[in-house]
């Protein structure tokens, strides 16, 4: 079927939100990038999340000597 809607959208191809951008995304076997609407979509998402999980905790304990006060009298 070559049918298509008034927008030139195949018919029978249901579209999602893009989490990233909020555009349109056809979920289908030829949108590997779903639910995003594209590469640059995806990766920017990843990225995000992969910054978030391996975000260093900070150290607590390190002591700088020089702002250690001194010591004796
Ligand atoms: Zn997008």
């Amino acid at each position: 079927m070559a049918a298509a809607d008034a927008k030139g959208r195949p018919l029978g191809v249901r579209l999602v939100r893009c989490p990233q951008c909020g555009g349109e995304s056809p979920w289908n076997a030829a949108n590997k990038w779903r639910p995003f609407c594209s590469e640059r979509c995806k990766m920017i998402d990843l990225g995000a999340w992969a910054s978030e999980s391996y975000r260093v905790p900070v150290q607590e304990n390190t002591i700088d000597p020089l702002t250690e006060p001194p010591s004796g009298e």
